[in-house]
């Protein structure tokens, strides 16, 4: 007898169960690999996670709108320094410090603000000019803005009526 010939519908059955019937071997190989997909995958997704949190925490922490850093003045060319008017300033360093600032922040030492009307200079603590009488409040434009997490709260400054 003749072998007789795979018809075509055969042929696609056979075909098609080595599609469909799983190859055990090669999903066994595959194991470690699903486990890194399915174990680390996740893991990594929560130390991406973890970290964006910490990464927010530390950003919310260290945004302080109400305490800026002072700022350093450069001298005049012949080496003197010429401090703006109304702003907070410490002879001794030659910084420049928020309105809100009465002392320096390396040696405790009282501010002074100038007088932008008569040049006096008084204390920074004063809102009141002697010699011309006019009264400075000094950081008031900033109160809106002014967010403090958890620390006292400005002294003196806002409360001038
Ligand atoms: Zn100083
Ligand atoms: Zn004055």
């Amino acid at each position: 007898m003749p072998p007789t010939p795979v018809d075509p519908w055969t042929g696609f059955l056979q075909w098609l169960s080595t599609i469909l019937i799983p190859d055990w071997n090669g999903l066994i190989g595959l194991l470690p690999l699903l486990l890194i997909v399915g174990v680390v995958g996740p893991g990594l997704s929560l130390l991406v996670l973890y970290w964006l949190y910490n990464r927010l925490n530390e950003k919310r922490g260290k945004v302080r709108l109400d305490d800026p850093q002072p700022i350093a003045l450069s001298a005049n060319t012949d080496g003197t320094y010429t401090y703006p008017p109304n702003v907070p300033y410490c002879t001794t360093h030659h910084l420049l410090y928020p309105p809100t600032a009465h002392e320096c922040d390396i040696d405790r030492g009282d501010l002074l603000v100038r007088c932008p009307v008569d040049d006096t200079v008084r204390p920074a603590g004063q809102q009141l000019c002697r010699t011309c009488g006019t009264r400075y409040q000094l950081g008031a434009s900033l109160a809106p803005v002014v967010v403090r997490r958890g620390g006292t709260p400005p002294a003196g400054g806002a409360a001038v009526a």
